[in-house]
């Protein structure tokens, strides 16, 4: 299998209701390595362009405001087949359909306020990865 790279996202009700280090300690568990990782908030401009491919979809505007409304910790992940084991980590995107023992079912609160964020994609999780990470800002060797 193939090394790649995904983007987490704690997403602000993550960062709210005090799980970034249960989060941070799933993902270490997980077996990914950290490749960098940060505590930072985005404007709506900003939301807007990251989520530009659900520009369409009804629920944009509500989830460009949530992404926006406090900090968000951003992580590059790296792992062997990262892209299908992030998303298998997470859960489904509404909580009540996610498994068991997986992030969203545990920390999320409804299918908007999810907890976190994953790449749906290898080439996606390159592009997010450097959306919010210079490549120099990366630590390939922890
Ligand atoms: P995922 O994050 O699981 O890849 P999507 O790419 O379909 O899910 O959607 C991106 C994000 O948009 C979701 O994580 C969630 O925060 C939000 N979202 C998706 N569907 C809805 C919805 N029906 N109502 C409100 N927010 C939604």
């Amino acid at each position: 299998m193939a090394i790649e790279r995904t983007l987490c996202i704690i997403k602000p009700d993550g960062v709210r209701n005090q799980n970034i280090g249960n989060i941070v300690a799933m993902i270490q568990a997980a077996g990914f390595r950290i490749l960098g990782l940060k505590l930072t908030r985005i404007s709506p401009a900003v939301a807007g362009e990251f989520y530009g491919v659900h520009k369409e979809r009804p629920f944009y505007g509500e989830l460009v405001n949530f992404m926006s409304s406090g900090a968000i910790v951003p992580i590059a992940l790296e792992k062997e087949n990262a892209i299908a084991d992030w998303r298998a980590l997470i859960g489904s995107t509404d909580p009540a359909e996610a498994a068991e023992g997986t992030i969203r079912k545990k920390y999320a609160t409804s299918k908007g306020e999810n907890a976190v964020h994953g790449s749906d994609s290898v080439e996606n999780g390159i592009n997010e990865v450097a959306f919010f990470f210079a490549e120099s800002e990366l630590i390939n060797n922890a």
